[in-house]
């Protein structure tokens, strides 16, 4: 096929071009050795092409047409002849060396996960939802510590070049302020990301109430669009709005994190568990962190079997390694 495509650009060249010729630029034989390009110039037609990492800039001697990688033409100052040196004009070396580099990125350059945040849910003086669980008291915020430990040792073998952090070590209490803090406070640079995972377990007075759910939003969506002030003083108005932007979001990360997540803690409990779904809604930690965010309910402490596998560490260590697989199913989405 390339030499079929080769011959398509000579002609869009040939056909297209018409003699020009145009003062200063270059030897292209000293622009080619500069760039640590590959050189191919034919004398009897007078045609060539430079070639970097699979990118070809192609010309022809007195012809305002350069073709990039035999497909998009350009119109440029024609190259020209100088004794028997093909000079390229100052434009066109210019262009080549932009289009090398933009083709010729290296990978790190490309958008990263650089942090992932997992967020313990409550802590210390905040038990979060309580039960009692054959005879024991069941303390959502002992839960979640033990799940996010097993994702946060699982994440660090894997990436041990990534920051994995998480808002809290023991049973302490941060604010959802210095949860927020600390999740904004990473610094990054243009192309990296941070994700945010905040794992928390359920109750209901309801005691039928079981299952799991994972929660996202796009915080910086929100805050930006659709403030609170906004709908408060819109009111309904906005409602059909709000739909509609709902369902843009469809394409967001964190719906693709929310989606990740749920899926592999469907497969790894999902005969035990049923799942309810995945949810948006406006929480305080999701909404001011400027991340891809999400929230993890891993299930009912209220329900009589489900709390009595929330009780075992081998069920908690099943929910640490199916969010540990969705937050990796993302970061080989994202960085693909
Ligand atoms: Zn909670």
């Amino acid at each position: 096929m390339k030499s079929l495509k080769a011959a398509a650009g000579l002609f869009l060249l040939l056909a297209f071009g018409e003699a020009v010729y145009a003062a200063g630029g270059q030897k292209v034989s000293s622009f080619a050795r500069e760039q640590k390009a590959t050189l191919h110039f034919d004398v009897l037609s007078g045609t060539g092409y430079l070639e970097k990492g699979g990118a070809i800039v192609s010309f022809a001697l007195g012809i305002p047409l350069a073709v990039f990688d035999w497909e998009k033409t350009v119109r440029i100052e024609a190259p020209y002849l100088s004794g028997n040196e093909v000079i390229l004009p100052d434009e066109l070396a210019a262009m080549a060396k932009d289009y090398f580099l933009q083709k010729n990125r290296p990978a790190q350059e490309r958008y990263f996960v650089a942090t992932v945040l997992i967020d313990p849910g409550h802590g210390g003086k905040d038990p979060g939802a309580v039960a009692e669980v054959e005879g024991r008291r069941l303390q959502e915020k002992d839960l979640t510590l033990e799940v996010s430990k097993r994702v946060l040792d699982l994440l660090r073998a894997r990436y041990p070049d990534r920051n994995i952090l998480s808002t809290r070590l023991g049973d302490t209490y941060p604010s959802l302020e210095e949860r927020v803090a600390k999740a904004n406070s990473v610094a990054l640079k243009p192309n990296e990301a941070v994700i945010y995972v905040s794992i928390h377990a359920n109750a209901s007075f309801n005691r039928n109430a079981k299952g799991y759910e994972v929660w996202y939003l796009n915080p910086e969506y929100r805050r930006t669009v659709v403030s609170e002030d906004l709908v408060k003083e819109k009111g309904k108005d906005l409602a059909p709005i709000l739909n509609a932007m709902l369902e843009e979001e469809f394409t967001t990360e964190s719906i693709i994190l929310a989606k990740n997540i749920y899926e592999r803690i469907g497969k790894e409990i999902g005969r035990f568990s049923p799942g309810r779904g995945i949810r948006a809604e406006e929480w305080f930690v999701v909404r001011n962190a400027n991340m891809p965010s999400v929230l993890v309910e891993m299930g009912f402490i209220t329900h009589g079997e489900e709390g009595k596998l929330l009780a075992t560490q081998a069920y908690l260590r099943r929910i640490g390694d199916a969010i540990y697989n969705g937050i990796v199913d993302f970061i080989d989405y994202f960085e693909r």
